[in-house]
């Protein structure tokens, strides 16, 4: 398969209706790198820094985060990379960081909650990640914002980082792109003014689809009993990028479906015109979207919502046999 995908890997993906998607790639380990090369990823539309931190024994130096970010930077040249803050918490938790005894870990001190009431190691972060930026254009995503307040503190704090390194003469990103992702059901309903202010947004479809059908992702038991092509979830992302089409603001989706070539195209159908994906995904998901008319396929998803189907999986591979 990997042959047959490296005769398209340098195309870009457009459907065969002519609609273009982005495909970008989850990253977060050093070793994900070269995949920038070889998957024809168009950036990292998703690097999880906990990582970083998730792999070693004691709290990383602010130092050594320049240096890894550096090499981040300069490996992506030109692509842009989404650097997400510390997501830490839930089934992630540092072996350096006192446990938290918590009946619900899913729901609770994690990530940019974490960042928030003890802003130290998030500062040092920011810190790092504009040093390694060294002047090139940097783009940073706070993860798990619930509502609109924690984006505001936390796109507050930037600031205030961004004023401390320019007093200590260091050199500022020549631009710097702030956004948030979407992963909790209540941030899709949020004001329209938090549509208007945020710098961009990413669905977290992993957490989403968690917290929107209220099953585990962890849980191999309730996991795959909610289809993502269910139409209240379809729903809930239709609305998503209707309000960020209104506000002009970007939007991307980078949950584990993204690289689903049936749920990729279908995602793409209803208006996600990003996607990060692991990088192994990119070549069958470019595949398929080659294929297909997004156009026709959104008609059969509105259509299959219509005859009052629960999930819209069967109208959609009835399609694409049609099709082939
Ligand atoms: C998600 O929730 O979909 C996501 C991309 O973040 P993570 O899987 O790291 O929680
Ligand atoms: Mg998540």
């Amino acid at each position: 398969a990997q042959e047959r995908y490296a005769s398209i890997r340098d195309k870009p993906a457009i459907s065969r209706d002519g609609q273009t998607v982005a495909l970008h790639m989850n990253a977060g380990l050093m070793a994900d790198l070269p995949s920038l090369e070889s998957s024809g990823a168009e950036g990292v539309g998703l690097f999880r820094t906990e990582l970083q931190f998730l792999v070693r024994n004691k709290m990383p130096k602010r130092s050594e985060l320049v240096a890894l970010y550096a090499r981040v930077l300069d490996a992506a040249g030109d692509k842009r990379v989404v650097f997400r803050t510390l997501d830490i918490g839930s089934d992630k938790v540092l072996p350096y960081m006192k446990p938290q005894d918590e009946p619900n870990p899913a729901l609770g001190w994690r990530a940019i909650r974490v960042g928030l009431d003890k802003p130290g190691v998030m500062r040092m972060q920011l810190q790092a990640l504009m040093r390694a930026a060294d002047g090139r254009p940097l783009t940073i995503m706070f993860p798990f914002v619930a509502q609109a307040e924690e984006y505001r503190e936390a796109r507050a704090e930037v600031d205030r980082t961004l004023a401390r390194e320019r007093k200590l003469g260091h050199t500022l990103p020549e631009r710097l792109e702030i956004g948030a992702m979407l992963e909790t059901p209540s941030l899709a309903f949020a004001p329209q003014k938090f549509f208007d202010e945020v710098g961009f947004l990413s669905i977290g479809g992993n957490d989403l689809k968690q917290f929107f059908f209220a099953a585990d992702r962890e849980n191999e038991r309730v996991r795959r009993r909610y289809d993502t092509l269910n139409v209240s979830f379809l729903s809930l992302i239709e609305r998503i990028v209707e309000r960020c089409e209104r506000s002009g603001t970007p939007l991307s989706f980078c949950g584990e479906d993204a690289g689903r070539p049936i749920e990729a195209i279908c995602l793409a159908a209803i208006g996600i015109r990003t996607l990060s994906m692991r990088p192994a995904s990119i070549g069958p998901v470019k595949s398929l979207l080659h294929r297909v008319d997004l156009g026709a396929l959104r008609k059969v998803i509105i259509d299959a919502r219509h005859r009052g189907l629960q999930s819209v999986r069967p109208a959609v591979l009835d399609y694409l046999r049609a099709q082939s």
